[in-house]
């Protein structure tokens, strides 16, 4: 593992682009087999009325995107959603819901017997759930979860000013506790929410240099949400997506690089420019949570020009063995405790006018 400084890392970000795109491909090339991807497809088992106010998202409660609040999902419609995905390639499933963090009680309980059912079906499975205690990540451990999501989304600095219902130390603590089992960590961020050059480097930063590195690192591209405090961003140019998937590759050289939200605005010469620049991994289906995404079989028509195929599941670790399954608690000091959301509402809706005044 190299320890990365921020001057380093800077200076591959801000490498001439072909000469960056051609050094993350031999990166990629000498660590990965560059013809497979890895194909998951993202469900959204619990969707909207979120607490939290993550500026770039249309399923905070808060904001007025039109999302409709969904209870969550049966097991049974899980475990359907997940045959239709693997029969069309997907080799992971991973389930997202819009907690602020994992509650112990009916809806947990649920979601642990998904994990057991997908783990069952041979596909990889994911969760985004928010926050996670150490036990609670233990018994999806012992479900069979193959990987926890949870995004740093920016620079320490940054995350701020997009996010203050919770900390950047909350983020890092529920990867932490993820780390204390065998699940693998999915960790990555988002490019086009205002942030600088300089914030995109920092979060790589904090990525590279933990040890272990995250197995995966899903680099999104904002899909602005009329109705979300980012509505007006503009969108992010591909050669900013291409540029910094090469950095992530050269900076997680063993990692899954996730060429994650954004595709439907780039062309599939802009995509092809990221796989060569070391992405070994989308979310394939038409829909990513709430947003929209390409389908299976155009993703399919791209890997056969490209010569590309999707990756087997397991390919890289082994299936989890699934194990009695245990109590958990949710017994967790986060550094903004619940009853103070109501203040931060009044924050963000702050933030919201500034953001705007200083865009006018
Ligand atoms: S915690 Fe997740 S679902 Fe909730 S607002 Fe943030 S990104 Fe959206």
């Amino acid at each position: 593992m190299q320890n990365w400084t921020y001057e380093e890392l800077l200076s591959v970000y801000n490498t001439p682009l072909l000469d960056l795109i051609y050094k993350a491909a031999t990166v990629h090339r000498e660590n990965h087999d560059a013809t497979k991807v890895q194909v998951s497809t993202l469900l959204s088992i619990k969707t909207g009325g979120c607490p939290e106010d993550c500026g770039y998202c249309p399923q905070a409660a808060r904001y007025h995107t039109g999302i409709e609040k969904n209870d969550l999902m049966s097991v049974e419609q899980v475990k359907k959603a997940a045959k239709e995905a693997k029969d069309k390639g997907s080799s992971r499933l991973c389930m997202g819901a819009a907690w602020r963090n994992v509650k112990e009680g009916k809806d947990f309980d649920a979601v642990v017997d998904m994990v057991r059912a997908v783990n069952e079906l041979d596909m990889e499975v994911c969760c985004t759930l928010g926050m996670i205690t150490e036990s609670q990540a233990k018994r999806l451990e012992h479900a069979g979860l193959y990987a926890y999501n949870h995004n740093l989304d920016s620079s320490e600095e940054y995350y701020k000013e997009v996010i203050s219902t919770r900390g950047y130390e909350d983020r890092l603590k529920t990867i932490d506790n993820v780390r204390k089992t065998n699940i693998t960590v999915c960790s990555g961020g988002i490019i086009g929410m205002g942030e600088k050059a300089e914030d995109r480097v920092k979060m790589l930063l904090t990525l590279a240099n933990m040890n272990p590195t995250p197995e995966s690192v899903p680099i999104n591209a904002l899909v602005a949400v009329e109705g979300t405090p980012l509505e007006d961003q503009q969108k992010t140019p591909i050669w900013d997506v291409v540029r910094m998937i090469a950095t992530t590759r050269i900076a997680l050289p063993k990692t899954q690089v996730r060429l994650s939200a954004g595709r439907t605005d780039m062309s599939n010469e802009g995509q092809a420019l990221c796989f060569m620049a070391g992405a070994s991994s989308i979310f394939a289906g038409d829909k990513l949570l709430t947003t929209p995404n390409p389908d299976f079989v155009s993703d399919m028509e791209l890997f056969n020009i490209l010569g590309l195929s999707p990756k087997d599941p397991f390919a890289d670790k082994c299936k989890p063995e699934i194990k009695e399954d245990i109590a958990s608690s949710s017994d967790e000091k986060w550094s903004r405790p619940a009853h103070q959301i109501e203040k931060n509402l009044v924050a963000t809706e702050k933030g919201k006018e500034a953001r705007k005044a200083v865009k006018s």
